[in-house]
């Protein structure tokens, strides 16, 4: 089936008693038991499980085509409860250029818990395998990463985990599964910050683990959530369930106005670089090509004059916000290295791009007007 289709259809269910076309939001916390003290629906409680997220977890594991899917209460509550299904001593190989938030997670959290990780450029497949050790049981990764959007070759790493026994993990946040589909590819665990391009309207938070196939590792992660407790709440899913009604049609938009933003950018002379996959001279766009359907909706580039002037360029603009974060339908503009924080290492004069489904006219004439001395 199509992804468009799958994305109207999937988790959907008419809903008995009512004949709801459009699903019922169902707050309750607790279900009744039958006499002999079974659970005739399945459900006992809401943090083990809820009508709203059985529903948006059959829909993003039909939409990345895993065995199973767990939701969660936000995009790092995903990822904090993959690495919490490792133990204490196993060795996970984390890419340098990430979400902050990823890095600042296993640097503050997972490695006093016990876990070590090294940081590599995982677009170098030499850097990931030199780093591999007997206690290598998890390789993460994250195309296009942020903020420089390098391009990692999910299969080729995925390969290289496999060989070792680990399990390669990858972040879909940016890409999402309209634009590439690394379960296919041979990742085991695909993470969203479904806060992003699934929710898609800037009005939820939340996050998901979609899983290849349900062993022993998936049974984990789906018990750390329902343990720890950082669930998706059924408002949230109910949200997130709607934005994903309409994602492979913003995809394409969103993807649509990046590239011709990204042409624009690339060609000012005030510009010194645009990080793009769908641009012809990012270093690896054939790969992007492979593995990737659509450019996606963001881009970061890199200002002549140095912070100040990158700085000067967010402070004109008009259409687009200064925000943080990305995959909304308004476009958002960010000095990403004030937002990172001392320890950073993105550079200076980089300023990030969510690229929203305004006109592209109306988003490069505002550019212009802000990229003006
Ligand atoms: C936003 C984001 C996250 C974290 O998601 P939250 O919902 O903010 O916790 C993780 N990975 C990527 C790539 C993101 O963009």
């Amino acid at each position: 089936m199509h992804i468009e289709t799958t994305a109207v259809h999937a988790g959907r269910h008419i809903e008995a008693g009512t004949g709801a076309v459009t699903p019922s939001i169902h707050l309750a916390t607790t279900f009744e038991r039958a006499e002999d003290g079974s659970y005739p629906q399945g459900y006992i409680y809401n943090r083990l499980g809820s009508p709203n997220r059985t529903m948006l977890e059959e829909c993003l594991a039909a939409l990345e085509g895993g065995a199973s899917a767990a939701a969660f209460s936000s995009g790092m509550a995903a990822i904090m409860s993959v690495l919490q299904a490792l133990s204490p001593g196993d060795h996970v190989i984390a890419p340098l250029d990430a979400y902050h938030g990823t890095t600042r997670l296993l640097k503050e959290m997972l490695a006093p818990w016990g876990l070590e990780v090294s940081f590599v450029d995982m677009t170098d497949l030499s850097q990931v395998e030199k780093a591999m050790t007997p206690k290598t049981k998890l390789i993460w990764v994250e195309t296009p990463s942020n903020p420089l959007l390098k391009i990692t070759d999910i299969a080729a790493v995925a390969d290289l985990a496999h060989a070792s026994g680990a399990i390669c993990a990858c972040d879909n946040t940016w890409a999402t599964p309209v634009v590439q589909r690394p379960l296919e590819l041979g990742a085991d665990v695909v993470v969203h910050a479904t806060t992003k391009y699934l929710g898609g309207h800037g009005d939820v938070l939340g996050g998901a683990a979609v899983f290849r196939k349900n062993d022993a590792f998936t049974e984990r992660v789906h018990n750390v959530q329902s343990v720890g407790g950082a669930v998706a709440a059924p408002f949230d899913c109910w949200l997130v369930m709607r934005g994903i009604r309409t994602l492979p049609l913003r995809m394409r938009a969103h993807s649509e106005n990046a590239t011709r933003v990204a042409e624009f950018l690339a060609a000012h002379l005030r510009v010194s670089a645009v990080h793009y996959p769908g641009l012809s001279n990012h270093p690896s766009h054939d790969l992007a090509m492979k593995q990737m359907a659509l450019p996606s909706g963001m881009m970061s580039f890199q200002v002549k004059g140095g912070e100040s002037a990158s700085m000067g360029v967010a402070a004109k603009v008009k259409l687009f916000t200064r925000a943080t974060s990305l995959g909304g339908t308004e476009s958002l503009i960010e000095h990403r290295a004030s937002i990172e924080g001392p320890d950073t290492t993105t550079p200076p004069d980089l300023i990030r791009l969510s690229v929203g489904l305004e006109h592209p006219d109306d988003l490069i004439a505002d550019l212009e007007q802000a990229l003006v001395g």
